[in-house]
């Protein structure tokens, strides 16, 4: 097997979540007392909204690479980034480092092809949602159409994830207005929806919805098991 280097904190609400994730997978697929190798490094995720929202993305870029850098220096032989959101500074980790990143908006990707969907909605931060490194990521290299709410509906969702989701906090009341956009988004065509930002799972289930959800926490860890367990 080999090592996992986890970029957490981001928030760690949603790295436990992976951590969960990875270990059971590998007690799954390897059985008895099997555990996932790997290293967990946690942010201070209060400097790193800081700086998302002030918009500098060069000093983010920086702290990436820096913590994708320790993890490999510490043994990592794979770097997963537990944020949809921070991979805008993927070009930044990728040159820093010598060992796989494996980007979550591939794996969604890919799990959006496998079940021949050719147009989804997608959910996240402002910063998934409107930047184009993650729509035209998936567009451009998958040829799947990504559309995403309007503008009133974007920032509830941003709002929702910042104030609530990475705190912690689960309110029905929250739920409903997810469930309110999706069904939006449905009617706009989405024949499914990405969960594209690691704690939406924590508020939105399978069950919730009419269309299939693509879960990008499970995707991504289970796909970095996948990765890491491939001889
Ligand atoms: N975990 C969230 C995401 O997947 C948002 C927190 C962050 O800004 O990284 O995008």
């Amino acid at each position: 097997m080999k090592t996992l280097g986890l970029i957490g904190g981001m928030s760690w609400e949603s790295s436990a979540v992976y951590y969960d994730l990875i270990n059971k997978k590998v007690r799954k697929e390897l059985g008895g007392h099997h555990s996932c190798d790997s290293i967990l490094l946690t942010v201070d995720f209060a400097e790193i909204v800081k700086l998302q929202h002030e918009g500098d993305w060069k000093t983010l870029d920086a702290m990436m690479a820096k913590a994708a850098l320790q993890l490999e220096k510490a043994g990592a032989e794979i770097i997963v980034l537990c944020t949809n959101t921070m991979h805008l500074c993927t070009p930044a980790i990728k040159e820093a480092i010598n060992v796989p990143f494996l980007h979550i908006a591939e794996a969604t990707a890919l799990a959006i092809k496998q079940k021949g969907l050719k147009k989804v909605a997608l959910l996240g931060t402002k910063f998934t949602m409107e930047k184009e490194f993650y729509k035209d990521y998936i567009a451009q290299n998958f040829g799947i159409e990504v559309i995403i709410p309007n503008l009133e509906e974007r920032d509830e969702v941003h709002r929702i994830i910042y104030n609530e989701l990475v705190q912690g906090e689960i309110k029905e009341e929250s739920k409903e207005i997810y469930k309110n956009i999706i069904s939006i988004l449905e009617s706009n065509g989405a024949e499914g929806v990405i969960l594209g930002c690691t704690e939406i799972p924590l508020l939105i289930k399978a069950e919730d919805v009419n269309i299939p959800i693509f879960d990008t926490t499970t995707i991504h860890a289970e796909m970095a098991v996948e990765w890491a367990l491939k001889k």
